[in-house]
């Protein structure tokens, strides 16, 4: 059988060591005569997994002790509306909410906020991240919004180590769904990150939020019980029934991440990867990237055929070889490879070569 590489974007690939793992222990986990799917979320089985992936997940990140870690449901998209629920009960009526726009991702994120508050567009680019001397800030604005990887549009944030520099007065809101634990961040410089799960740490369902702990408790009043944070937070992610199943998976990702030598290491990996990656495409102008090279993101790559009338023939033919889904998202067209955490150099190195093939290099 030929090797399979998936590039998918989200749900994406997950280690082959946790699928195994997950597989051996779905009838009987432990011991305990149970799957995991069937115990009860405050039992001492569930609750010995929860609060390894939570510590895992703290150590993993360096999340500082004044950090709380949510595991909530309803995927990034929800936190779109979900933060200003949360951040907006103590500002006044018509407080705005800046937004840096970098993409497909960022645009939902300043759509939904629209409806809970004014939004200003601070600055706005698709090809590359806008520098921070350029953000035009507003004065007292509740939140500074930003989505530090583009998952559709290949643009990250490689400014002071993919982190901007923190400010006093800005309140930072990141999502980072599709490069969070792929590189070395401080967590210190944000108020709240979130990520949906599904494409660096395990299946969709979860959604992992990191907030501060002093902006908890300053929901708007409509803000639904099962989604406010500090609730969320009092309740060590159990005000309601936690997706169990997905943070079990994502408990075991966190430890095949520590025994692979921890966020520093994937870094590095998803450096050698995305040079590996882009390389072939910059070859010649067969292939386009059209993201400014300081920004091109590590984890999903955009890319186009010079001759788009071959993009059929070149999935057909990466299909063929075990290269699957490489088709770019609808709204863009061309093609992407998404080059997560758990894809292993060796499925960047079969889709070069696979490149060099089609381009008859
Ligand atoms: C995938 C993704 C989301 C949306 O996640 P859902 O779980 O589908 O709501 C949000 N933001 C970014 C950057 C993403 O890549």
């Amino acid at each position: 059988m030929t090797h399979i590489y998936n590039f998918s974007a989200g749900p994406a690939v997950l280690p082959k060591e946790v699928l195994t793992q997950a597989a051996a222990e779905m009838l009987d986990w432990h011991g305990s005569g149970m799957s995991v799917m069937e115990m009860s979320h405050r039992g001492p089985e569930f609750m010995s997994i929860y609060k390894a992936a939570e510590r895992d997940l703290r150590e993993l990140l360096a999340v500082p002790d004044n950090y709380k870690i949510l595991f909530m449901q309803g995927g990034g998209l929800s936190q779109n509306a979900l933060v200003p629920l949360n951040l907006l009960g103590h500002k006044p009526a018509g407080a705005t909410i800046d937004f840096i726009y970098t993409g497909s991702w960022s645009a939902k994120s300043i759509k939904e906020a629209g409806k809970y508050a004014n939004v200003n567009i601070a600055a706005s680019s698709t090809t590359s991240v806008p520098p921070q001397s350029e953000w035009r800030l507003t004065p007292g604005a509740a939140y500074l919004h930003m989505c530090t990887n583009e998952t559709i549009d290949g643009v990250e944030y490689d400014f002071d180590g993919g982190v901007p520099a923190a400010r006093q007065d800005v309140l930072f809101v990141a999502d980072m769904s599709s490069h969070i634990l792929s590189r070395v961040i401080d967590v210190s410089k944000y108020g709240v990150i979130f990520a949906g799960a599904q494409k660096n740490i395990g299946p969709a369902g979860v959604t992992i939020v990191i907030i501060r702990d002093d902006l908890l408790g300053q929901a708007l009043p409509a803000c639904p019980s099962a989604f406010d944070f500090k609730l969320v937070a009092d309740n060590e992610s159990m005000y309601n029934t936690p997706p169990t199943y997905g943070i079990y998976i994502a408990g075991l990702v966190f430890q095949w991440l520590k025994a692979q030598g921890g966020v520093a290491e994937m870094e590095r990996r998803a450096k050698a990867k995305a040079a590996l990656l882009y390389a072939a495409l910059d070859l010649d102008d067969f292939y386009q990237n059209r993201v400014a090279p300081a920004n091109r993101s590590r984890m999903n790559v955009p890319f186009y055929l010079k001759d788009e009338s071959r993009n059929e023939a070149f999935l057909a033919g990466a299909k063929a070889r075990g290269l699957l889904q490489l088709k770019g998202h609808k709204s863009v067209g061309g093609m992407r490879a998404s080059i997560y955490n758990a894809m292993p150099i060796e499925g960047v190195q079969a889709l070069v070569d696979y490149l060099n093939e089609f381009a008859g290099r």
